[in-house]
């Protein structure tokens, strides 16, 4: 699913939280949306989703204009940092929840859990509750479960934001690695550089409701257009 966002904008009252937002997010590519807190990043995102509605501006996905089109019928996949799995399920029904509201067929539910219990590597533990994972575990849960109804886009907002650095590491691999299995087109929010540098194939800088700058990590890094990307993005000296 290709997304391409053409002169959104957005206000809260009136303040201006997007600003003429011009993006095309290729089919099949993990894209991260980076900035400081407060530049529109998950306003960007709830926009993607149908969360929020523009003030102006379409959001084309996969060639159809989406712009009005509700949320529960985008075909996307959310994680958010405090997107909690439900406490009295088990892991296995945590995953199972978005195919049975859906009424996937029994069979079908349990080989798909089983394939998204493996894709995450907690194959062992299907049976425990949240509680008795730690922090990482539950975040590669959210995860899977996120992909259980097969989603054609999954937006992630600052998924790994309440966790410790040597976890957060962990999880891009995570990340990484499940965006490479499945291939789909994929939005990661956050506000560290070494994060989206690490995972992304492309970075999207924003700063005050605008995009500074588009290109991959090494582009990115090695040529920033703006001051404000090269304070932000740049080597530390
Ligand atoms: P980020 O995710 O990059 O930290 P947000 O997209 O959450 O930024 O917010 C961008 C700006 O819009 C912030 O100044 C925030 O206070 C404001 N904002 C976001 N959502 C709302 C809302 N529902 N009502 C009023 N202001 C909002
Ligand atoms: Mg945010």
């Amino acid at each position: 699913m290709t997304i391409v966002i053409e002169g959104v904008t957005k206000h809260f009252g009136s303040f201006r939280a997007l600003n003429e937002i011009h993006l095309t997010i290729p089919q099949g590519k993990l894209v991260a949306l980076l900035g400081p807190s407060g530049s529109g990043k998950s306003t960007l995102l709830r926009v993607i989703a149908g969360l929020e509605h523009t003030d102006q501006g379409r959001i084309h996905i996969d060639g159809r204009d989406a712009t009005t089109l509700d949320v529960r019928h985008r075909n996307i996949g959310f994680v958010f940092q405090h997107y909690a799995l439900f406490k009295h399920m088990t892991i296995r029904q945590n995953i199972a929840f978005a195919l049975q509201i859906r009424r996937v067929p029994k069979t079908v539910v349990r080989e798909r859990v089983k394939e998204l219990l493996g894709l995450i590597q907690l194959e062992g533990l299907g049976d425990r509750y949240p509680a008795q994972l730690s922090g990482g575990q539950r975040q590669r849960v959210a995860l899977a479960r996120a992909l259980a109804a097969q989603p054609q886009v999954l937006l992630l907002d600052e998924p790994f934001g309440a966790l410790d650095a040597k976890v957060r590491e962990e999880l891009r691999v995570w990340l990484r690695r499940l965006h490479d299995e499945v291939q789909m087109t994929s939005i990661f929010v956050t506000h560290d550089q070494e994060e989206a540098m690490a995972v992304a194939d492309e970075i999207v800088v924003m700063n005050q409701g605008s995009i500074e700058q588009i290109g991959t990590p090494a582009e990115i890094y090695d040529h920033p257009k703006t001051p404000f990307v090269m304070s932000f993005v740049g080597p530390v000296n």
